[in-house]
């Protein structure tokens, strides 16, 4: 029987703990789904070394867990989750990177001039990294302009915007390894292949990322304003797709070149645009969005999810595979 109280008065107590930990969480609030019923235990370190601490402690006593970046790749659970939700969103921060400190292996690296490195807390919102961007007249992030959730969740996921993978702009990130109970921490130049569409190697490896270092370029004169100006042109079309107007988790499925075609256009092709389970709904102005429309549980999701797989299976012979995550 895992002793949760024992872990609360362990973390409150602890004089280097620096964070928020809170019991019975309502998590529906916390997620763009806004599905879900309680967390266990809820925790929000803000520093390295909380993490590591609470990570610790989480293995010690073998705790269920479970990291949350902004929760908006997530299906939370209809019953209450019975572990503790690890989340990264008191951990944000957006930096350059300071040019007098580059690590002996970013060395042999031939930067160019107007090059630029920032590094990011894994909570950071992307919000604020592209922002931070524009104040900085930095180059290559514009496509994730108005991508809900973190820079840690983006990178696990190797989230892809307008044609562009994360992993296109990533140099070098940190990460703790949580399949060893010291939780020591590591860190690592980007090998792209250990990425892939969708594909991270955080991915069932047992990492909790720490940092994600971007590698950027600054503009200049005239042409710096475009920076702003493209970003506003990436958000806008999301809004004119109608990707906020009802909460959801984005796409659900990934997309498969050899499908041929868009998984949201083969559910659209087995005639399932505004079917509804529950209080879900496959949007009808979208085939790959399933949106909450009137209290949507999970398993009217995981219904939603399942009749499509089958319709497309049917129709096509594909198998549809999710892109969400059902927690
Ligand atoms: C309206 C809307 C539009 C969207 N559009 C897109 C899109 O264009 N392209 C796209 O790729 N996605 C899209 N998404 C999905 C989602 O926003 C992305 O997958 C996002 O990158 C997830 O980040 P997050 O911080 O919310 O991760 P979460 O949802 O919190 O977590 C996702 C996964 O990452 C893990 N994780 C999170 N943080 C960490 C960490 N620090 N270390 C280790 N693991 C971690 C979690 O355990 C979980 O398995 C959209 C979602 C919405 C709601």
């Amino acid at each position: 029987m895992e002793d949760f109280s024992s872990f609360v008065t362990y973390i409150k107590n602890h004089d280097n703990f620096k964070g928020t930990i809170t019991e019975n969480e309502a998590l529906a609030q916390k997620s763009t789904f806004k599905i879900g019923a309680n967390a266990r235990v809820f925790v929000a370190p803000e520093d390295y070394y909380s993490f590591q601490l609470t990570l610790r402690r989480i293995l010690a006593q073998k705790l269920p867990f479970f990291i949350v970046g902004g929760a908006s790749n997530l299906v939370f659970p209809d019953d209450d989750f019975q572990g503790v939700i690890l989340s990264s969103r008191n951990f944000s921060d957006a930096m350059i990177f300071p040019k007098g400190d580059l690590p002996e292996d970013f060395e042999a690296y031939n930067f160019q001039k107007d090059d630029v490195l920032v590094t990011c807390f894994a909570g950071t919102p992307m919000a604020q990294l592209v922002d931070f961007c524009i104040k900085n007249d930095l180059t290559g992030a514009e496509e994730f302009a108005g991508l809900p959730g973190t820079v840690g969740g983006a990178a696990f996921m190797n989230a892809r915007c307008f044609e562009k993978s994360l992993s296109d702009i990533i140099f070098y990130y940190t990460w703790m390894d949580y399949s060893d109970p010291d939780i020591p921490l590591h860190h690592e130049r980007i090998n792209p292949a250990d990425w892939d569409y969708k594909k991270s190697p955080f991915q069932n490896n047992n990492r909790f990322v720490t940092t994600v270092t971007f590698l950027l370029k600054r503009l200049h004169g005239d042409a710096k304003m475009q920076i702003a100006k493209n970003s506003r042109k990436y958000t806008l079309e999301r809004l004119e797709k109608g990707h906020f107007k009802y909460p959801s988790a984005g796409s659900v499925f990934k997309n498969n070149h050899d499908f041929g075609a868009p998984s949201g256009k083969l559910i659209d092709q087995c005639g399932l645009k505004g079917t509804q389970i529950g209080g879900a709904q496959i949007a009808p102005f979208h085939g790959n969005f399933i949106i909450n429309v009137e209290n949507a549980r999970a398993s009217d999701v995981k219904a939603l999810v399942e009749l499509a797989q089958k319709k497309v299976k049917e129709k096509f012979g594909f198998q549809l595979e999710t892109e969400i995550i059902f927690l």
